[in-house]
C-alpha cells in the first residue's frame, strides 16, 4: 500500500482545525482529500465553534493547520513607509504564518505561534476581489499574496494559488506575482494567459541559504523552477531580500548571481528587488532565541527611518554596488530595484531615483503589464 509523505516543509502538520462555519466549504474538503493516502491522513481534526475567537496549540516543533473563516480585508495595501520609496504592491491576504523557517523572517515578530491560517472562505473572498477588480477595468493592479505568508508553502494541501490564478483569469487588468521559497508550479495548469502571473522566487547567497533557511526548496530547486516557467512562457521575478552582511559575502553573492543567468535570461526577468536585511527592534530577541547560531545580527546596524535597524549605509552601499554592477555585467538594468531605500542611496547606487521615472509604483506597474 502506498503512504506518500507530503511535502518535506508540510510534515510537521499534526492536528487541522477548522472553524465551524467552514467544515464543509470546499476548501476544508480539498484539504481532507488532499491529506488522505498520506501519512498525515489520520491527524485529528479540531472543529473551532463560532463563538471561540482564540485556539490553544503548543506541541514543541510541531505545527498546526488552521482553516478559518477570516472577516477582515482580503485586499490591502503592503505596510511600506513614507520614509523611504516602496514599490507600492497589493497584498490578497489568503492567510497567516509559515511553515518553513528562515532566521531573517519577520513572520517570528507577527505570529509566535505554530499554526499556519488559511482563510477558507474564499467566497467571501472572491467577491471582494471581484468588487476591486471589476469595479474599472482600466485601473491596473500589480498584486501578490506572499506577504504574510509565503505564496506557494501550502499550496500541496489547499491548491490557493491555483484557485487565485483561475479566478484572475477573467481580469486582465491584474498581475498576480506569486513569492515563494518552494516550488509548487500545479497552478500554472490554471493559467490561460502567461503574461498576467509573475512567479517569483527569493535567492540568498548559498551561505546564507544553507545556514538560515530551513525546510526550503534548494537554490537549484528554485532556479530550475524558474527555468520551467519561462520555457512555459511566463516571465519571472527574482528577489535578493535580504540580503546579509557576512564575511564572505561578496563571493556568496557573486556565485548566486551567476547563476541565475545560467537559467534564465535577463529578458525573462520582469523585476528583481534588492533588499538589506532590516530588522524590528522586537525581532532581534527573537531571533537569538531561536536561531543561536546565527550571527549576522550583531553587524553594525543603526535605527532607520522606520524604526527598523538597518546595517550602516556605506556597508549596505557597498553591498548593493557590488550586486548591481555584477547584475548589470550580465545585462540586467531597469528591472531591479531597491525595496525600502532612500532617494540617496538609489543614486549612489544606481545614478537615478524613481521620480527619473515616475516612481517606483508606476515603474513596477508598466514593467508588470509590459507584454
Ligand atoms: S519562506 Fe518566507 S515566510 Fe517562510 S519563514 Fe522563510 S522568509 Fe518567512
Amino acid at each position: 500500500m502506498t503512504n506518500p509523505q507530503l511535502p518535506s516543509h508540510l510534515r510537521r502538520i499534526s492536528h487541522v482545525f477548522v472553524d465551524e462555519s467552514m467544515t464543509d466549504s470546499p476548501m476544508a474538503r480539498r484539504v481532507r482529500e488532499r491529506l488522505t493516502g498520506t501519512a498525515q491522513e489520520a491527524i485529528p481534526w479540531t472543529v473551532v465553534p463560532e463563538n471561540q475567537d482564540r485556539i490553544e496549540f503548543e506541541r514543541g516543533e510541531e505545527q498546526a493547520l488552521y482553516l478559518k473563516e477570516y472577516k477582515g480585508k482580503f485586499l490591502r495595501f503592503c505596510p511600506g513607509t513614507r520614509a523611504y520609496h516602496c514599490c507600492g504592491y497589493r497584498i490578497i491576504h489568503i492567510g497567516e504564518n509559515c511553515p518553513m523557517a528562515c532566521s531573517y523572517c519577520i513572520l517570528q515578530a507577527y505570529f509566535q505561534d505554530r499554526i499556519l491560517k488559511i482563510w477558507a472562505n474564499q467566497d467571501a473572498l472572491f467577491s471582494e476581489l471581484g468588487n476591486s477588480f471589476g469595479a474599472d477595468r482600466n485601473t491596473r493592479f500589480r498584486v501578490g499574496t506572499g506577504e504574510f505568508t509565503d505564496s506557494l508553502a501550502l499550496e500541496h494541501l489547499t491548491g490557493y494559488s491555483h484557485d487565485l490564478v483561475d479566478f484572475l483569469n477573467e481580469y486582465d487588468n491584474v498581475v498576480l506575482e506569486l513569492k515563494s521559497k518552494v516550488v509548487d508550479l500545479s497552478w500554472m495548469a490554471a493559467a490561460k494567459r502567461t503574461d498576467r502571473v509573475l512567479p517569483a522566487w527569493s535567492l540568498n547567497a548559498p551561505y546564507i541559504n544553507e545556514h538560515e533557511e530551513f525546510d526550503v526548496s534548494t537554490l537549484t530547486e528554485r532556479l530550475q523552477a524558474a527555468r520551467t516557467c519561462t520555457e512555459a512562457g511566463f516571465r519571472v521575478c527574482l528577489h535578493f531580500d535580504p540580503i546579509i552582511h557576512y564575511p564572505a559575502w561578496r563571493e556568496g553573492y557573486a556565485e548566486i548571481i551567476d547563476r541565475i543567468f545560467d537559467y534564465v535570461k535577463p529578458e525573462q526577468i520582469a523585476y528583481m528587488s534588492l533588499g538589506s536585511f532590516r530588522c524590528m527592534p522586537q525581532l532581534t530577541p527573537i531571533i537569538a532565541d531561536n536561531f543561536p547560531e546565527t550571527t549576522y545580527i550583531y553587524n553594525e546596524f543603526v535605527p532607520g527611518l522606520d524604526s527598523k535597524a538597518r546595517l550602516l549605509r556605506p556597508l549596505r552601499v557597498e553591498q548593493f554596488s557590488f550586486m548591481v554592477d555584477r547584475l548589470r555585467a550580465h545585462g540586467m538594468d531597469k528591472q531591479l530595484y531597491f525595496c525600502m531605500e532612500s532617494t540617496e542611496v538609489w543614486n549612489e547606487v544606481f545614478g537615478y531615483t524613481p521620480s527619473d521615472f515616475g516612481g517606483l509604483g508606476n515603474h513596477l506597474m508598466a514593467r508588470a503589464f509590459e507584454r
